[in-house]
């Protein structure tokens, strides 16, 4: 076996690739900063809709939540599903409507005024979730979570989970449009027409998995403090 020299092309390969490695999880650093910061900040004339619906203000003054942990996919135990709706319950209650997450044995009753949330595949239809504001329901998809576990064991789908709780629970808060900003728990990416959601600086170009944010951002609660705000009395 004889040992030549490197030419120089070589030589520069491993620098070349260490370079460009470097930048990219530097763009992927840069990118993960936008996508915080959109999170935490809502710049004037950030919010936009898709208009699919019309906000108003959420079920109750007080969002009473009974979680029924029935029929649940096995790897989702009812301290991870009560844990995922209190977080989400917490963060929007920062709009100025309390709300609280409380277990429900199955079968009994529902408390007058209460939000049931509970896994049901033939009312949700095939979704991860779905919100009944007029009946008070958030039925998740226990089929939904199976399709995604048998394409992915790997995926994270207590993500998922919390992603599509923050979402419905959204619905009950009062925000009925979907959003067209990315980042924002309240979005839908594209609206079946061709028209795609906006991020700062496009950056959600590339992005791998999901860009909406796992809770409400900054924009979802300016949204939903508008949506509850007091109506102003005229003045005579
Ligand atoms: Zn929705």
């Amino acid at each position: 076996m004889s040992l030549r020299p490197l030419s120089l092309p070589q030589r520069l390969l491993p620098a070349l690739l260490g370079a460009l490695l470097g930048l990219t999880s530097w763009q992927a650093r840069a990118s993960d900063l936008i996508r915080t910061q959109e999170i935490a900040e809502c710049r004037s004339g950030e919010i936009g809709t898709w208009g699919d619906g019309r906000d108003r203000p959420a079920v109750d003054t007080h969002l009473r939540l009974v979680y029924d942990h029935e029929g649940a996919p096995p790897w989702f135990d009812e301290a991870l599903v009560l844990a995922t709706l209190r977080r989400a319950a917490d963060a929007w209650a920062g709009c100025g409507v309390p709300a609280s997450v409380w277990p429900r044995a199955h079968g009994a009753e529902v408390p007058p005024g209460a939000v049931l949330v509970n896994w049901d595949d033939r009312l949700v239809r095939g979704n991860f979730g779905l919100a009944h504001v007029g009946l008070r329901r958030l039925w998740l998809g226990a089929a939904a979570f199976r399709t995604l576990r048998a394409r992915n064991a790997a995926y994270p789908a207590h993500e998922t989970l919390q992603m599509v709780v923050s979402h419905e629970m959204g619905h009950l808060f009062g925000l009925m449009d979907h959003s067209n900003r990315c980042v924002d728990v309240m979005s839908y990416y594209d609206n079946g027409r061709g028209d795609r959601c906006r991020a700062r600086e496009g950056n959600d170009r590339g992005w791998r998995g999901d860009y909406r944010a796992l809770l409400p951002t900054a924009c979802d609660i300016q949204r939903c403090r508008a949506a509850n705000a007091a109506p102003v009395t005229a003045a005579r």
